[in-house]
């Protein structure tokens, strides 16, 4: 893309090498909201001292000044972007998400913090609460003046919420839900804000009411948990204790007996419980009703993916100025040592990954972005847009599991790449990977979520089966519409729309250009249907052999999340090809250009040997790609100074001052 011809393994011919400007290029990815990233790298300098204390303090002190940071930021403004502005918020969901994913440079206890009170707490009383709970809460939990939790996982149950124990009957003769906890597998678990600040909890529970001693779904309730410090009757709470990382923040769990709450404590957005017991709600199907209440919450999945890719920033940036000072062995102008990233291997193990931080970066950018028009709009989840949303449900979850394991791989591999001094806490990788290793568990298991990403290509989205539980959409991909489902996957018509796209003909994946993105997009494509159309396949014929769906989705589960990261491999390259070729032509291009074609080789390569095993990819052509690997890399190599600087991480926020240099 960025350059102009396919060079066999030296240097392009007539390549020019760019020069970045990084304020040009920072620009760039802050993105719309530049204002209010500035606003919280401004915070986050002034609070900097918070990355010492966690290392100084003990536990019980760090929470409480993990908390007095928390409440400060309120009072600027920056936790509360989200919120309307009639209760003091910002009325502006996209700015909410660009300012706490640049908290993800900061102290990732803070972050959490912030997540449960504003994203948690405060977003399920907005958007599962009605006008009534908003003006009793939303004002003092956007200054943090009430501290809250979002009480959901239990010790039982954490993927499968629906299958909670913890039980809200509604008792008419006091028009009151009594809220109980049978056994301590429905003890509320891992609960953030519990152990210590939160007064009132979220509480998910199953509805029961009237004669019917069926539970009518799991719905959510304010439940008030402390008076000035003081557990209240029925309530008890413990300490989740020492975690591994995040330890900032009061994880606890909480047991209910017989705890009795006024009936308007339901937040009543898509069900209701009148005076005499009786259920209400729009939504017919209680698993549709579960499901889109859910889907209210997604901005908590969007906002951990944003703070992730952005705690890789500052692990990558660390890792590439250290190599570009740090030297090591004599190796092409003796006596003199090289330094670190004039080595090919360094080059290697550091580069792609900063290429993927930055495409990560832009699919993140479409994600909020998405996020921002479906929730500032008029519809309804269950209205119109309903299939938008839940497209959008399934591309955060997908974001949110590549952009949280990203973070992971990342900051390991940078660790090891500053040798012993990566070790050392100052120089933050002691805290980047213990904080951020939960990333990949909270807010939907990846592993999960990706099963839920992959359920919707299944189904395309379609609205009657967003509430199919697993059983269900197995019986659905194989039933009368399996073959919809490999027709609309085929890879035979995909092939001929590409080389409808591409020179080459028959030979499209043979003689297209390696840096043409026509070309590196058709082969993520026909990765992801091949594999979809693989599954549909898989699951069509376990059943035709007469196996239980649930066993034939379990042998097949390998494949669907093959299928799932696939896809959402496809999306990430899409958004970051789209956003090069939305850069004037310049220097600025051109560099991100370069990063851009070292993604997607890259991620190619990652993968070859299925590429080779379904004849897309000769040997000649893999050990080409590989070589331009290496050719990518030695280009970035005097970039990569100036590209991680664009990624705006506070000076302060890298701390390792004998790392980065002064
Ligand atoms: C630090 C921390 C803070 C948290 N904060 C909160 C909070 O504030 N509020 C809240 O409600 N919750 C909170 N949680 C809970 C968190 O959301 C859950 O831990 C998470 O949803 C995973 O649930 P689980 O622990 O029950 O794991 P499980 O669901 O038991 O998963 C365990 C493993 O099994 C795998 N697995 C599960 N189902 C399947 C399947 N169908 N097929 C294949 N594999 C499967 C998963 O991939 C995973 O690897 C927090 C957790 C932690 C650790």
């Amino acid at each position: 893309m960025a350059t102009e011809t396919v060079a066999p393994a030296g240097e392009t011919p007539g390549y020019v090498q760019p020069t970045v400007d990084v304020p040009v290029l920072q620009r760039l990815l802050d993105g719309r909201y530049a204002e209010v990233r500035e606003l919280v790298r401004t915070n986050l300098a002034a609070n900097a001292s918070i990355l010492e204390e966690a290392e100084t303090l003990d536990r019980a002190a760090f929470r409480e000044r993990v908390k007095e940071v928390v409440v400060e930021l309120a009072a600027t403004g920056q936790t509360g972007m989200g919120f309307p502005e009639e209760y003091g918020g910002g009325g502006d969901i996209g700015a909410s998400v660009a300012a706490f994913e640049t908290l993800g440079f900061g102290d990732l206890s803070v972050l959490v913090k912030v997540g449960v009170q504003f994203g948690l707490f405060g977003g399920a009383i907005l958007q599962l609460g009605t006008k009534a709970h908003h003006d009793a809460y939303l004002r003092d939990l956007i200054t943090g003046r009430l501290m809250g939790c979002f009480a959901m996982s239990e010790s039982g149950h954490g993927s499968n919420v629906q299958r909670l124990g913890t039980v809200a009957t509604y008792d008419p003769t006091t028009e009151e839900f009594v809220v109980h906890t049978p056994d301590d597998s429905a003890r509320k678990d891992y609960i953030g804000n519990a152990a210590e600040h939160a007064e009132v909890g979220i509480v998910f529970a199953q509805l029961v009411t009237g004669d019917d001693p069926k539970s009518r779904g799991v719905h959510a309730f304010v439940v008030p948990l402390r008076r000035d410090g003081a557990l209240l009757p029925g309530i008890r709470i413990e300490d989740d204790g020492a975690k591994m990382g995040l330890n900032g923040v009061d994880n606890g769990r909480i047991w209910f007996h017989r705890v009795r709450i006024p009936r308007a404590n339901l937040l009543n957005q898509f069900a209701d419980v009148t005076v005499d017991g009786t259920y209400t709600s729009k939504i017919a199907n209680p698993d549709r009703r579960f499901f889109t209440m859910l889907g209210t919450l997604v901005q908590g999945r969007v906002c951990v993916g944003g703070a992730a890719i952005n705690a890789s920033k500052v692990a990558i940036a660390i890792a590439v100025k250290y190599a570009a000072r740090r030297r090591q062995f004599e190796a092409s102008a003796p006596p003199a040592e090289d330094l670190l990233l004039d080595y090919g291997l360094h080059q290697r193990r550091l580069l792609p990954l900063l290429a993927r931080t930055y495409a990560l970066h832009f699919a993140q950018e479409v994600v909020a972005g998405d996020l921002h028009e479906v929730f500032s709009g008029a519809g309804h989840p269950e209205g119109e847009d309903a299939q938008t949303r839940r497209e959008l449900e399934a591309r955060a979850a997908g974001t949110k599991a590549l952009g949280t394991w990203h973070a992971t791989e990342t900051i390991q591999e940078c660790r090891e790449a500053c040798g012993g001094a990566g070790y050392l806490a100052v120089n933050r990788f002691a805290a980047l990977k213990a904080d951020t290793d939960v990333f990949t568990t909270f807010e939907g298991d990846n592993h999960v979520l990706l099963q839920l990403v992959a359920k919707g290509l299944l189904t395309d989205y379609a609205s009657e089966f967003s509430d199919l539980d697993q059983f269900g959409m197995v019986r659905f991909v194989t039933g009368l519409a399996v073959e919809t489902v490999i027709e609309r996957t085929s890879v035979h018509k995909l092939v001929t729309r590409i080389k409808d796209v591409l020179p080459g003909g028959d030979r499209w994946d043979q003689e297209a250009g390696l840096f043409d993105p026509d070309y590196q997009l058709a082969m993520l494509r026909f990765r992801e249907e091949h594999v979809l159309a693989g599954v549909a396949r898989r699951l069509k014929r376990g059943i035709d052999d007469g196996l239980n769906p649930g066993e034939v989705f379990s042998r097949v589960q390998d494949h669907v999340i093959h299928a799932a990261s696939a896809h959402v491999e496809r999306l990430v390259l899409e958004a970051f090809v789209a956003k090069v070729a939305a850069v004037e032509p310049g220097d600025t291009r051109v560099a991100l250009g370069l990063l851009c074609d070292l993604h997607a080789l890259a991620t190619i390569e990652a993968d070859r040997a299925w590429f080779m095993e379904h004849g897309r990819l000769s040997v000649a052509r893999s050990k080409a790609i590989s070589r331009e690997v290496n050719a990518l890399c030695r280009k970035l190599r005097p970039l990569a100074v100036d590209l991680v600087d664009a990624l705006g991480v506070p000076p302060e926020m890298l701390r390792s001052p004998d790392l980065v240099g002064g």
